[in-house]
């Protein structure tokens, strides 16, 4: 199994100053960007991989839901569980969001690959699986591209940038 742990806000949705949703539409599909939930179904879709919510969305909303939302955009992929909710340590809501998603994979079996993607900066341990968005845009091409590697050495981008000997760091 592979697992994409998935934030809503900065990832599916771009936020800025003139972006705040109007009160009706939070926590809703309404202010989700249908073009950036493409961009993270080409990530399902190429991995296989299931999703698990970390955004805090999932205090708000239930993981049936989070999936209706996603799949109305058009996420064809699973949306398996959310990660556990975890007091916020003294560091902040940044670090609880890290040790939340070790949290879950310590009680789940072995994964073969999981992605973090998530605009906060800072995901501790998880550095290295952490594909970390630009909150103003929402998750890019190139996020897709660099999430896939982490994923999969097989789950190619379709434009070549498959990751090749002449490629590798
Ligand atoms: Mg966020």
């Amino acid at each position: 199994m592979r697992v994409v742990f998935l934030d809503f806000d900065g990832v599916l949705n771009a936020v800025s100053d003139d972006s705040s949703p109007a009160l009706g539409e939070l926590w809703s599909a309404a202010w989700l960007d249908r073009g950036l939930v493409e961009r993270l179904a080409t990530i399902v879709d190429r991995s296989s991989a299931v999703v698990v919510i970390s955004s805090s969305w999932r205090q708000k909303r239930t993981r049936e839901e989070l999936a209706e939302m996603l799949a109305s955009h058009g996420l064809r992929g699973e949306v398996l569980d959310v990660t556990p909710r975890l007091p916020k340590p003294p560091e902040g809501e940044r670090r609880v969001r890290a040790a939340e998603i070790e949290a879950w994979l310590d009680a789940h079996d072995p994964v073969e690959g999981f992605v973090v993607l998530d605009d906060e900066p800072d995901m501790g341990r998880l550095t290295r699986q952490h594909v970390r968005t630009d909150p103003t845009t929402g998750i890019s091409d190139d996020d897709v591209a660099r999430a896939l590697e982490i994923l999969c050495a097989g789950c190619a981008a379709p434009d070549g940038r498959a990751r090749s000997s002449s490629e590798d760091e």
